[in-house]
């Protein structure tokens, strides 16, 4: 006789552990019991020699699919004599901390009950079991117990409650556990709040297939969903949800579906049908059906396929595609809540299809796409959060408080890095209080009281604002592109940072920044040429300005004069205004940004000279590009400086003359892509030199722009480099709270 004291830690609860080992313990002979605690899973084992052995090997190996091991720990113990295997109660103990699931996409076992005719189950939207259905955003507290969560109004029938409480059952301790009988259900309501009569799904579509816009409750918030080959039914959302051209995410019937609107390679298919269920950034094909109006100006299209039951459903009827964009207006959060919904959507939405499972924690949809066969996070959210980061080292605990755009926090303890759900813009009060209960929640949800607290230097940042307003806690700033290169790196690098805007060290605007930085701290070792930027923000929003300014660099007082379209369509008086508040430094900041360079020339090229979302010109501008092109213009290389400069005057003289000689926009914009990426490596092998690095983390949202990443990474590549990029986070702002706390924790390691 033998026995074994198991600890198991990871993503262990909620996800049929417990049965499983329950079923493994029978086929092994074991005796004793499991429980759930606030640690993980603990097994008390005994049994003959080669049984225990037999049942301890194959834990990890048959262990199920959702289920993620951190560590395994085994103590051999006196045996007690036990007569036989049981799940016992979960322990409530001190110290609760424990992994937490995300929410997943409906399982297979699940969906063919959904459609079977037979099961008591059928075409119930809220169908699920231990492998699939919500978690993360119905968790109140901890631990994961159905008393925790938003199901805990809704009391289980007779045979839902045999099957969660049967260990070998699908449904043993799935705590949304439901049935017709008993659970959540739906209700479509019109635009006055009068509930529809009818199958709310039927009733749905017959209005989706109208070209109505029905407002629907999903997984983490609201989408607003209408009929994507209907132009009318898109441009009316499109005007009633105040977004001009920013593109809408879509959701195809299923895979095969998909493919007809576009080309889908294996690496895309397989991130199409995760368990995280993201969207996918796909090309889009010419002979698509979905309308223009859905992402006007792109060639790519953003696709996921149904995750929840509700949407199986709702794509098995007449309609295989389906606008699916955020429940919000304009730049606000997703709406998640029923009444506020109905408040704040009543503007836009014609029908509500509402459930009574409420929502605790909004969660967008994520979104990805593929760069060499793996996948690039975009906005990591729903499907992935509140799964942590593993770092090789431990933490302290850290609030790291994030950006202002795309805003993600970040709360570490041990080796675990959480980093939050999208946040979003946090420009409204709507944001900020989502982004302060977050912060709560998690700090609950993982038994985090943070220690130190890290922010970006921004002084307008509202979550620096935020994060220098708590009190009796030590602060670090951190700088923005530091926090970046830390977000996707290991050791000391090459850093380049390229974005828009980040609060550099000097006070002005950096974003083409080129480092050598560790975990702890960095050196600035070149950066683009500073120019201004008139009018501060309104430069980001009318990159003409920015076009002007470049010109008058490289052209002086002819620059107004230059026989381009450009300085045919602006306003000179204007421009003339502009010119004296630079001349008198009047709100024009000095900027080193990679982001807006490529505003300027998306706006000399005549592609756009005001942007409607951010971002914009500068995907038109790689969108057109020709990929084809082998040209590049000249720049200035400028290595006797300290940090040394790039200087892009003599690109933007050849950019003019090529205008000037009638070449085609995707041709220059081919032409300046590669440009860019040249100058990169030659900054690098400069640097390299100097400093013998030979590793180069590339990180910052400009790294979206796929053909500059790829071009850059296959330059580095041949010219000895190894370069980095992100995987787990995005390369944009959604990813420096991950880079902030782990450099706070450095740091405050240091003044320790
Ligand atoms: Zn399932
Ligand atoms: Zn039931």
């Amino acid at each position: 006789m033998k026995r074994a004291e198991i600890k198991i830690t990871g993503i262990v609860q909620g996800i049929g552990f417990r049965p499983f080992i329950y079923g493994l313990a029978g086929a092994h002979s074991i005796r004793g019991w499991v429980l759930n605690n606030e640690k993980g899973v603990f097994i008390d084992a005994e049994s003959e020699d080669g049984d225990l052995e037999a049942f301890v090997k194959n834990i990890p190996k048959l262990a199920p699919p959702l289920a993620r091991i951190e560590s395994f720990d085994i103590k051999y113990l006196e045996p007690l004599g036990y007569t036989l295997f049981e799940i016992r109660k979960s322990e409530e103990t001190q110290e609760k901390f424990v992994l937490i699931s995300p929410d997943l996409a409906t399982c297979n076992p699940c969906l063919s009950e959904l459609f079977s005719r037979e099961n008591f189950r059928h075409r119930y939207p809220f169908i699920n079991c231990t492998h699939c259905g919500p978690r993360f955003t119905i968790i109140q507290d901890i631990p994961y117990d159905r008393h925790k969560t938003t199901m805990d109004p809704f009391t289980m029938c007779p045979v839902c409650r045999n099957e969660y409480e049967d260990p070998k059952d699908r449904r043993f301790h799935a705590q949304p556990n439901a049935c017709p009988a008993c659970g959540p259900a739906l209700r479509l309501e019109n635009g006055n709040g009068q509930e529809v009569p009818g199958d709310p799904i039927k009733k749905s579509l017959d209005h989706l297939a109208e070209g109505r816009i029905v407002a629907i409750k999903g997984l983490g918030g609201f989408h607003l969903a209408c009929d994507a080959r209907n132009q009318d039914a898109v441009s009316s959302l499109r005007s009633r949800k105040y977004r001009e051209d920013k593109p809408f995410a879509v959701m195809c019937r299923n895979l095969e579906e998909a493919k007809k609107h576009c080309d889908v390679s294996e690496a895309e298919a397989k991130l199409l049908l995760g368990v995280e269920r993201p969207i996918v950034l796909l090309r889009k094909r010419d002979s698509s059906s979905i309308a223009s109006a859905v992402a006007p100006y792109q060639d790519t299209l953003g696709v996921m396929l149904p995750y929840s039951p509700l949407h199986h459903l709702l794509l098995d009827g007449p309609l295989k595609v389906l606008v699916m964009t955020s429940g919000n207006v304009s730049d606000e959060p997703i709406s998640y809540k029923n009444e506020e919904a109905f408040h704040r959507l009543s503007k836009i939405a014609d029908y509500f299809l509402f459930h009574n499972r409420e929502i605790h924690m909004r969660c967008d949809d994520s979104v990805t796409r593929i760069f060499e066969r793996k996948p690039y996070i975009l906005r990591r959210s729903r499907g992935y959060v509140p799964f942590p980061i593993k770092l090789s080292f431990p933490l302290g605990m850290i609030l790291a408080c994030g950006g202002e755009l795309k805003n993600t926090f970040c709360l570490t303890r041990e080796n675990y890095a959480f980093i939050s759900h999208h946040i979003g813009d946090l420009e409204n009060l709507e944001t900020l209080t989502s982004f302060e209960e977050g912060i709560e929640h998690f700090k609950k949800l993982f038994y985090i009281e943070p220690k130190v607290v890290a922010y970006d230097l921004h002084p307008d940042y509202l979550s620096t604002q935020y994060a220098l307003s708590i009190p009796d806690i030590p602060k670090i700033g951190v700088q923005h592109h530091h926090a970046h290169i830390v977000s996707a790196m290991v050791e000391n690098v090459i850093g380049v940072a390229l974005d828009g805007t980040g609060f550099g060290l000097d006070g002005t605007l950096w974003g083409g920044e080129f480092v050598r930085a560790n975990l702890r701290d960095f050196d600035r070792l070149a950066h683009l040429r500073r120019v201004p930027m008139p009018g501060g923000s309104m430069a980001i929003k009318e990159p003409w300005r920015m076009a002007m300014v470049y010109l008058s660099e490289a052209f002086g007082e002819e620059a107004t004069q230059l026989s381009i379209d450009l300085t045919k369509r602006i306003d000179i008086q204007k421009w003339e205004i502009l010119k004296k508040a630079i001349e008198n430094k009047i709100n024009s900041p000095w900027t080193s940004s990679m982001g807006r360079l490529f505003d300027a020339v998306s706006s000399l090229l005549s592609i756009r000279d005001e942007v409607r979302y951010e971002g914009q010109a500068a995907i038109e501008l790689e969108k057109i590009a020709d990929h084809g092109i082998r040209e590049e213009y000249l720049f200035t290389l400028r290595k006797n400086e300290s940090p040394m400069t790039i200087d892009p005057t003599e690109m933007i003289r050849g950019i003019v003359q090529d205008l000037g000689a009638g070449m085609s926009a995707s041709t220059i914009s081919g032409k300046f892509h590669r440009t860019v990426a040249r100058l990169i490596v030659d900054i690098c092998e400069a640097i390299r030199s100097k400093e013998r690095l030979n590793r180069v983390v590339l990180s910052g949202g400009v790294f979206q722009n796929i053909l500059l990443l790829s071009l850059v990474t296959k330059g580095l590549r041949s010219s000895g480099f190894d370069p980095y990029t992100h995987h787990l986070v995005p390369a944009n702002d959604g990813g420096i709270s991950l880079g902030q706390a782990v450099i706070a924790h450095m740091r405050s390691l240091q003044c320790a």
